[in-house]
């Protein structure tokens, strides 16, 4: 039995890969289950997985939950905060461990599974954002296996020659004969609106996506193709490739989850209903193939695949992304923070939709780059960048 921690299994990426697990009772023993603040969400699960920890980043909660379950899953550990999180990525019965918190907070314990040697399952693209160098160094270190859940970066890890990350240990894409990865996108809900349309859209509206049912950070994210930006630099680090190699295509459809060009014209796509089980289903059982739960894909009912380029006067993101990703250091640590201060404050109906990218491109600005790659340099480029980015949205009020 594989044991298995989920970090953040009340999300939607953590309710997918219970579904999954679900299908294999003899394959997966579900160790650890997280969450921040949702105790009756993570209560639930407890009584249907019976896992022998269960861990609330808020203590408050971690303490409300130990009340709930103590009557009905005494066998269940409950801890609390930032450290109990890392305890489970570590602990000795988990040698799997999804990495699905949304956003900084699930650095320090990806890091930890890192650490630990333990096959990570990456769908928190913001920890590779955040510290690239010192994730990519513990992956190798430890001897961790690195597998990427995003869908685009699962689908460019299914189309390259070799069956192992991290690239770099096979010499870099050139060695492979790669010339350049295509990163398909869907535009979002937003695609094709006319951009006076946009300063008025709410919470609600850029969270509807039209292919995907994600968590509300992502979803806005994909609307304003931050997602997109901050995969670029995902995929920079899993593949150990610089920002030109790396080409965004907008595919409304999202059915091509992405693509890889080879030296001799050769284009490698992976196709398949949009639909996470599939990327978490083949990370769960790589090398092997598992069912997941996931419809066929009928290319007649698909009929057409559209490609684009993308707009990047409408999608400034893009543009800040691969100048973080240029200026290097902790730049790339200070377009994360800013972004989640910014999508934040929208979804809080604090700030218009059109104003995320002006509060990235101002702290962008406003805080100091710094070379360093220490944990210690990270958090407090992080923490600085969160205290540029309040003012920053209080000085445009809605
Ligand atoms: P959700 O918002 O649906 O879920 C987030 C999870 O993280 C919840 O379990 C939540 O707990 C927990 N969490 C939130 N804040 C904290 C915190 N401060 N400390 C500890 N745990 C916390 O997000 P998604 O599942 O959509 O996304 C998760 C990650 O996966 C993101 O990095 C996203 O970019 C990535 N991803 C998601 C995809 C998707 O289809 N959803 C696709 C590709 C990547 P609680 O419920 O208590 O708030």
């Amino acid at each position: 039995m594989i044991g298995l921690a989920l970090l953040g299994s009340t999300g939607s990426i953590g309710v997918n890969t219970l579904d999954v697990a679900a299908r294999h009772p003899d394959r997966f023993e579900v160790v650890a289950l997280t969450a921040n603040r949702d105790v009756d969400g993570l209560k639930t699960q407890c009584e249907r997985w019976r896992p022998r920890y269960a861990v609330m980043a808020d203590e408050d909660c971690a303490a409300a939950l130990d009340t709930a379950l103590r009557p009905i899953c005494p066998e269940v550990t409950v801890l609390g905060g930032a450290s109990g999180l890392e305890e489970v990525a570590r602990a000795p019965e988990t040698d799997y461990v999804m990495a699905a918190i949304v956003g900084a907070a699930g650095l320090l314990p990806t890091l930890a599974a890192a650490r630990a040697g333990k096959r990570v399952l990456l769908a928190n693209k913001e920890a590779l954002v955040m510290a690239g160098t010192l994730f990519m160094e513990a992956v190798r270190a430890n001897g961790a296996e690195l597998l990427p859940i995003d869908s685009e970066h699962n689908a460019i890890f299914q189309c390259l020659p070799t069956q192992c990350l991290p690239i770099s240990s096979r010499g870099g894409l050139d060695h492979l004969g790669v010339r350049r990865i295509l990163l398909t996108a869907s535009g979002g809900p937003f695609r094709t609106r006319p951009l006076s349309a946009l300063r008025h859209v709410s919470p609600d509206e850029a969270c509807a996506h039209p292919n995907w049912v994600m968590g509300r950070k992502i979803s806005v994210d994909s609307a304003t193709l931050m997602n997109k930006g901050l995969e670029i630099v995902e995929a920079c680090w899993l593949f150990d490739t610089g920002p030109d190699r790396v080409v965004v295509v907008l595919h409304p459809q999202s059915i091509v989850h992405s693509l890889v060009e080879y030296t001799d014209g050769s284009v490698l796509a992976e196709l398949g209903n949009p639909d996470m089980r599939t990327p978490i289903a083949h990370a769960l059982a790589w090398p092997e193939r598992i069912a997941s739960g996931v419809a066929p894909l009928d290319l007649f009912t698909v009929a057409r695949l559209d490609f684009e380029p993308p707009d990047v006067t409408r999608f400034p993101c893009l543009r800040l992304a691969r100048e973080a990703l240029a200026a290097g250091g902790t730049a790339t640590a200070v377009l994360n923070a800013s972004n989640e201060v910014a999508v934040a404050a929208f979804l809080d109906r604090q700030l218009s939709f059109l104003d995320i990218p002006a509060v990235v491109e101002d702290t962008l600005a406003r805080v100091p780059n710094h070379a360093g790659s220490s944990l210690e340099a990270v958090l407090t480029a992080d923490a600085a960048a969160r205290i540029a980015a309040t003012s920053a949205v209080r000085a445009r009020p809605l």
